[in-house]
């Protein structure tokens, strides 16, 4: 089987063609994301699509990485910064136009599905993926496969609350994770304090030097609520490996002291819990894809 895997994001996509091994990359293709209706980004996922079918691939199957969440048995994609899916009977479509298998996933689930496979989980049983980007999201892998929930929604932990009494978030709820822990939220923090828009590395840079106060609070809010989103997750499900991506997951205190925060949020400050770094970087939304492809839910 050739697996086609898509990144499909709010300003680019991306296209793979592979062999059974999502990692073997045999054609890449980009393109700018057609933001203009529903059936123009059908048709370019079509075009995309065709514009690889000189390669005699066998048994081809796409799987297509989504912002936002997907439904579990339509694969209609709501919420999404992609206006024209919103829930539309995106999988079902896009099949029908292609002709062969498709699988709609949420892109955070991709980051998560390709680093137990082949990134920073592999060999693990359960693995959780945290992705601290612009925004905060995630997903789950229980052996090899991925746990979506009933739903569709395992994973959106970004929309946890922990402040009930913080600020608005655009997901209607008050004080989500997301707000403190997405690169975005470090900034929106600091600027808050300052009025001064710095880059997240720039804050913690600030932070380690110790003369700037406001940094160095900016970055404990981070940690404690770091500690407890995390020491949630540990406490609810116990996985394996926790692996961190986006942005965020560039700064070393989080498998320094951001572990130790975790550790003490968890029952008897228990010390045998992984966080580590992603492997597949910017990649692994377009390896999740792949490896999603010939999938079922
Ligand atoms: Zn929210």
């Amino acid at each position: 089987m050739h697996r086609i895997g898509i990144d499909l994001g709010g300003t680019k996509t991306e296209l793979i063609v592979t062999g059974e091994n999502p990692l073997d990359v045999i054609e890449k293709k980009r393109v700018e994301t057609e933001r203009s209706g529903y059936q123009a980004l059908l048709k370019q996922l079509e075009d995309l699509v065709d514009s690889v079918g000189n390669l005699a691939l066998e048994n081809p199957a796409v799987g297509l990485g989504a912002p936002g969440f997907v439904d579990p048995k339509t694969g209609a994609v709501g919420s999404s910064n992609l206006r024209p899916l919103s829930f539309k009977p995106f999988q079902d479509d896009l099949q029908k136009r292609l002709g062969m298998p498709v699988r709609v996933v949420n892109d955070a689930n991709c980051f998560a599905l390709s680093e137990a496979l082949h990134g920073a989980g592999k060999g693990y049983g359960m693995v959780l993926g945290i992705i601290l980007g612009t925004g905060m999201g995630g997903g789950l892998v229980l052996d090899g496969k991925l746990w979506s929930g009933s739903q569709g929604i395992a994973g959106e932990w970004g929309h946890a609350t922990v402040n009930s009494e913080g600020p608005a978030c655009y997901c209607g709820r008050r004080g989500c994770q997301e707000l403190y822990l997405s690169g975005t939220g470090i900034q929106r923090m600091y600027r808050e304090r300052t009025g001064s828009d710095l880059g997240v590395q720039q804050i913690f840079e600030a932070s380690q030097e110790g003369n700037d106060a406001d940094a160095v609070q900016v970055m404990e809010i981070f940690l404690e609520t770091f500690g407890q989103a995390l020491g949630n997750l540990v406490m609810s499900l116990d996985p394996d490996v926790i692996v961190i991506g986006g942005g965020v997951s560039n700064l070393p205190i989080l498998y320094k002291e951001g572990l130790q925060r975790v550790s003490a949020q968890v029952f008897q400050g228990r010390q045998n819990i992984r966080i580590v770094q992603n492997q597949l970087g910017d990649s692994s939304g377009v390896y999740g894809a792949a490896a999603a492809a010939g999938t079922t839910v």
